[in-house]
């Protein structure tokens, strides 16, 4: 870290207030703009496991709800776009926070990131998932690999996709390791949760592996359909 940086405080991500914080990433004014799960964690936490579909997802935490032109997005497509390893890091670590009283100790053996196929991390430098979780693992004190799943192909952007279409692009994408054998209960984390199509494809290559598992799944936001 530069002396200039220790000596010029941090901005908000989204309004470029300046912040004393910059764990905080958003000024007061902006995080009181953000639409915080707090009072929606059923609610929220029935979309993600009815979204995803599977017997196996048998939890689900989100830190807000996406909206669209929100704080949110500045957040995520700051995540997304401008090599900012940080915020995920920090987006993480207050997920963590947020949750830990519900997690029981113990109760999950290990976190695992949604890959991104190897070219797009190069590209990007990094992959968010795994920024935020290794915030989250920090907070929560669960290991976390980023090498039980693989992403075989890199199939193109899902954004201007429908449900269906979403589903079939993302089809037989990853590859579980059989690691997953040796373990009860994971967590998976991912940044934002739309259609569901890209956990759902996930989960299904891991259970292929251990029939038995049960998976959490651990986002920062969730898109509501209503
Ligand atoms: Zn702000």
């Amino acid at each position: 870290m530069s002396a200039f940086t220790l000596v010029f405080p941090s901005q908000c991500v989204s309004c470029d207030l300046e912040i004393s914080d910059k764990a905080k990433l958003v000024c007061f004014g902006c995080a009181s703009r953000i639409k915080w799960t707090t009072h929606l964690d059923k609610e929220v936490q029935h979309q993600i496991i009815q979204l995803v579909g599977l017997p196996c997802v048998l939890g689900a935490h989100s830190l807000f709800v996406f909206a669209k032109e929100g704080v949110e997005q500045t957040l995520i497509h700051r995540l997304k776009y401008q090599h900012s390893k940080q915020t995920g890091f920090f987006l993480g670590k207050r997920l963590g926070q947020k949750i830990k009283n519900k997690i029981q100790e113990g109760s999950i053996d290990l976190l695992v990131s949604v890959p991104s196929h190897h070219r797009k991390k190069y590209d990007r430098g990094y992959n968010q998932s795994e920024s935020i979780a290794k915030g989250l693992s920090e907070e929560l004190n669960i290991p976390l690999s980023i090498d039980f799943v693989f992403k075989t192909k890199n199939g193109s952007s899902q954004t201007q996709l429908n449900k269906d279409e979403r589903a079939q692009n993302v089809k037989n994408t990853f590859v579980a390791s059989r690691k997953f054998r040796n373990l009860n209960s994971i967590g998976l984390v991912d940044d934002v949760i739309t259609s569901g199509a890209t956990i759902n494809e996930l989960c299904k290559s891991i259970i292929e592996m251990n029939r038995s598992i049960r998976i959490t799944i651990f986002v920062l936001g969730v898109v509501r359909h209503d």
